[in-house]
């Protein structure tokens, strides 16, 4: 384990036990395996924004602005040098997307396999390689991180397919002052983790931005792991305008 892993590994322990309550391994979800491998790697619905269809980083810009350093590799992309921000900005969205851990294991807890999405660059679904991976629970895949872990451990094996289906309603400034909290509905690999859970406006820890705003960028992290991704789109959940 080389010193920025290990370093990086300690900033996440060391915000986890303080800016939020790290759930304990012994509280851990039970494992479900899910249904055999099908592959959802070609198409989107008619209506659908496509973000990836393995082909081009057009829709994307570096974390930290110009051109993308993400590989392609055989339809996929794979995390390389920096985080990646959609240049469009979305308020409520389906999505739909599909990762791989490293076939190659290295590393255990929150070093092997991390990634994340997050919603508005702010709320982040987790991104690990969970399977037979202890770790905090609500830091552990398709965890709204720092806040609620997955119902079960629906993980696949390193270097298979996995995909996550997520209705993300955005926190909402309300003429008070207020928030009204958001809500994250999860799917991994076909079954439900994330029930409908509430989303405070609180950004997740590591966030890209702070406050609530009624848009933001879609942002896939990269935490030193070469995750890969493919056939990415999503769908605003807005009002449509009949033609
Ligand atoms: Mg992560």
């Amino acid at each position: 384990m080389h010193l920025p892993r290990l370093l990086s590994t300690a900033i996440v322990m060391a915000l986890a036990t303080s800016a939020f309550a790290a759930d304990t391994k012994e509280s851990a979800p039970p494992v479900v395996t899910p249904a055999p491998t099908f592959s959802h790697a070609a198409g989107a619905p008619a209506d659908a924004i496509v973000l990836f269809d393995g082909k081009d980083l057009s829709a994307w810009k570096a974390e930290k602005g110009g051109e993308p350093k993400w590989k392609i590799i055989d339809g996929t992309m794979q995390m390389s040098g920096g985080g990646l921000m959609t240049r469009e900005e979305f308020g409520d969205i389906q999505l739909h997307l599909e990762w791989a851990a490293p076939a190659e294991v290295k590393g255990d807890g929150q070093s092997r396999g991390n990634s994340g999405v997050y919603f508005q660059g702010r709320y982040e679904i987790q991104v690990l390689d969970s399977y037979q991976n202890p770790t905090y629970s609500n830091g552990q895949a398709s965890a709204f991180y720092g806040h609620s872990a997955p119902l079960v451990n629906a993980s696949r094996k390193p270097g298979e397919w996995q995909t996550y289906d997520i209705v993300f309603h955005a926190p909402k400034p309300t003429a008070d002052g207020k928030v009204q909290p958001g809500s994250f509905t999860v799917l991994h690999n076909g079954v439900l983790v994330q029930d409908h859970i509430p989303i405070p406006g609180a950004a997740t820890t590591s966030a890209v931005f702070t406050g609530v705003a009624p848009r933001g960028p879609l942002f896939l992290q990269d935490h030193g792991s070469p995750v890969r991704y493919r056939n990415i789109w999503l769908r605003k959940l807005e009002p449509k305008t009949a033609k």
